[in-house]
């Protein structure tokens, strides 16, 4: 039996229970069951231990040997008593994935007279750092091609876990990742040190604005609204775009999509559902905090949501829940797809983030509040955020782009490519008292009387589903994210960012300071900074063709696809902010946008030879059998003197042509993949890419689709998106 009562910091009705009771109970009672706080092993060490664990925790202080293996011995001494046997760095590369490699616990010690025995260990120096052959992983020509060595390096803040998956449990030690030449090379790193810079100019400039009792640390929360799609096992093995690119590549819209707008919050299937509680469960005992499930806009796309954390924390729970759906989905037969767009036509798949920002003592700073002087701290907060959006806009869109989510951004049904600011009518309000430098008033929300026993609480605000940031109440929710990407990436600049005019907004109001009190100059402050960024606010539709002329002619940047954004990334009078504030320096970022132009050339090119090989295995022979069938329908009329029709005729050489098409687009399609690395650098292979490849696929596309609406469905070689999307259970 493996027991647990060693081992302090668990529930005490857990206290000796088999390991099978410990994987069922209540979600309050699992919650967190397999991971473990450093407050936990610091509960666990006494005196200059303690001391050292505590200062290397807090980044002022490294793990000696000795305290470094006591806090091993902790770990290892948790991770078995939970059943692991392996432990592994666990790290978040820039391919998008996260990434691990298991060592045992067991080692062999060696007596003097030859005998071995075996023992289980974890040194405090292999707990810390690791350093995998990291020659495999993209560096965006931070490496020489020969030159293999890597960094992980333990993030001792956020919690350790045991990964169960085919009955075998795995210690994962969350890890940034470096290169050899101490370049990040993964999305922690940049995430952990924007979080300082924001910590370090957000005080700073709250103690200016003169904030009791004066603030010690700025930390960043996030809540990630994670949107996926489920189908069902088989019909996703049936159809190889799926399996290579988790999109599909062909496929016509069903008659009823989501025009009926019953999916929305509708009730979950039994199949769903089960699905569900059993990732949730799962996530519990991660100490991963799901909190909201619910049936999306489009038919078998639901999402999940956690109660908000620390950004760093909530960012890799992120990483490991959609890693848990994906694994538990397969489970039920079925398969969960993060793409940002699986079908043409319906929606896609998004992950708001929602961000907020609040002090040591808890108090979330994007909270208007009820007092004059909350709503001018308030105002004074929102005027550095609207400034990071006016400002760094370019770098935040870049942050969003990848192949999957061009086809949300700018399609009616995500928010637009420009970075705008939603706040609704209230803060609107308030925002036009601080730039007439009046004092602050907020309207307040009503309540109504619906019938004579229910009464609403209105809020002073109401929602937009158009704007990329939108203000919802205490917090801003930055809503073109990507479904499948690491918020690590978004959330490090948009951090950096506010940072960065936290800092510039420091030294101007310093400035003020010399000869103005301090009201006078905060007033005179968001005066002046509301006024220079008022253009970054839009409050009407985000969607219409309207808002981009407006926003051209506002100046703000409209980066319409990947390779258009990409380029802001070598532009360093954009990009300095991050050098500035310690995020990411020059040389990360070149590497950066070398790995993400390759990263989207190698999706499209994936996407072009999967769609030409559909075409040509798949497609072509379907519609030749249909061309075949009719022909010989024809003979035979013709032999038993039935004259055929003018649209019999007709439907006979449309086929034909459908056959001819399909034929002639896949050899203008492959022609285009041939020559796609004919470009000298990831520039010109982008820009044939957005101008050749995807018109390419595009023709081919429509001649498949067409194909698909007037041939025998029986001929029709792969499941269509009637059969996923309305399965019958
Ligand atoms: P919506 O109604 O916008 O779809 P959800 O309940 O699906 O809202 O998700 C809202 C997310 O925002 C949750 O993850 C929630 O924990 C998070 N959240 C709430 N308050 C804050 C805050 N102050 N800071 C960051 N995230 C927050
Ligand atoms: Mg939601």
């Amino acid at each position: 039996m493996n027991t647990i009562e060693s081992f302090k910091g668990r529930p005490a009705e857990f206290a000796g229970i088999d390991d099978t009771d410990l994987l069922s109970g209540s979600p309050a009672e699992i919650f967190g069951l397999l991971a473990l706080d450093w407050r936990t092993i610091l509960q666990r060490l006494d005196g200059d231990d303690a001391v050292a664990f505590d200062a290397f925790v807090h980044g002022s202080g490294q793990l000696q040997a000795t305290t470094g293996n006591r806090v091993g011995t902790i770990v290892k001494d948790w991770a078995i008593e939970m059943g692991a046997t392996h432990y592994a760095h666990w790290f978040q590369p820039l391919t998008g994935q996260a990434a691990e490699k298991h060592d045992a616990f067991l080692t062999l010690k060696y007596g003097k007279d030859g005998a071995t025995s075996a023992i289980e260990e974890l040194k405090g120096t292999l707990l810390v750092q690791g350093e995998p052959d990291a020659s495999s992983f993209p560096s965006g020509g931070l490496r020489a091609t020969h030159s293999a060595r890597g960094y992980t390096l333990w993030d001792p803040k956020t919690p350790l876990f045991i990964r169960e998956s085919g009955g075998a449990r795995t210690l994962c030690i969350p890890c940034a990742y470096i290169g050899y030449t101490g370049h990040s090379l993964d999305h922690k790193t940049p995430l952990l040190r924007s979080l300082s810079a924001l910590s370090k100019q957000g005080t700073r400039f709250l103690n200016l604005i003169g904030v009791a009792p004066a603030v010690e640390q700025v930390t960043a929360n996030l809540g990630t609204e994670q949107e996926y799609f489920l189908i069902d096992q088989d019909h996703f093995d049936s159809r190889i775009d799926l399996v290579m690119t988790g999109r599909t590549l062909l496929g016509n819209k069903p008659s009823r999509n989501q025009q009926l707008e019953d999916h929305y919050f509708g009730v979950i299937p039994a199949r769903v559902q089960a699905f569900m509680a059993d990732a949730e469960e799962e996530l519990y005992r991660l100490g991963v905090p799901v909190k909201t499930r619910h049936s999306e806009v489009a038919p078998c796309q639901f999402e999940l949501a956690p109660i908000f954390e620390s950004a760093s924390i909530a960012v890799d729970h992120n990483v490991l829940t959609m890693e848990v759906l994906r694994r538990v989905a397969k489970e039920h037969g079925l398969v969960c797809l993060l793409h940002e767009k699986p079908f043409a036509g319906i929606n896609g798949s998004g992950k708001h983030n929602n961000w907020s920002m609040a002090t040591n003592f808890g108090e979330n700073l994007l909270e208007p509040g009820t007092t004059p002087e909350q709503h001018k701290r308030f105002l004074a907060v929102l005027s550095v955020v609207l400034m990071a959006l006016h400002r760094y806009a370019a770098v935040l869109r870049v942050t969003v782009a990848s192949a999957g989510n061009d086809h949300r951004l700018g399609a009616n049904e995500a928010p637009p490519p420009i970075i705008s600011a939603y706040l609704g009518t209230a803060i609107d309000e308030l925002v036009k008292s601080g730039m007439a430098g009046e004092a602050p008033v907020l309207r307040k929300a009503k309540v109504a009387s619906i019938t004579d026993t229910i009464d609403a609480n209105f809020d002073a605000t109401d929602r937009n589903r158009t704007a990329p940031f939108a203000f919802t109440g205490n917090k801003f929710e930055f809503r073109a994210v990507g479904s499948s990407d690491n918020c690590g990436w978004p959330m490090a600049v948009l951090n950096a960012a506010v940072a960065e005019s936290f800092s510039e907004l420091s030294d101007r109001l310093e400035a003020k300071l010399a000869n103005q009190g301090r009201e006078e100059a905060v007033t005179s402050l968001i005066q002046d900074v509301l006024t220079e960024v008022r253009s970054v606010c839009f409050e009407g539709d985000g969607y219409s063709t309207e808002w981009h002329e407006e926003a051209a002619r506002r100046g703000l940047p409209i980066l319409r696809n990947t390779p258009e954004s990409l380029a802001v990334l070598l532009d360093p009078k954009l990009t300095d902010f991050l050098a500035k504030q310690n995020v990411l320096s020059h040389e990360e970022l070149s590497a950066r946008y070398e790995i993400l132009a390759e990263r989207y050339v190698k999706a499209l090119e994936i996407e072009g030879l999967t769609m030409a090989e559909m075409a040509t295995t798949a497609i072509l022979p379907a519609v030749e059998a249909q061309l075949a069938i009719s022909a010989g329908t024809a003979r035979d009329c013709d032999k038993v003197g039935i004259q055929l029709g003018k649209g019999l005729r007709k439907r006979l050489e449309s086929f034909a042509a459908l056959a001819d098409s399909v034929y002639n687009q896949t050899e203008a399609l492959t022609g285009v993949l041939d020559t796609l690395h004919e470009g000298h650098d990831a520039a010109a292979i982008m820009a044939t890419v957005a101008g050749s490849l995807i018109p390419a696929m595009s023709a081919l596309r429509t001649t498949c689709d067409a194909a698909e609406a007037q041939i025998a469905d029986d001929l029709w070689p792969i499941p269509k998106y009637v059969d996923m999307l309305f399965p019958s259970a």
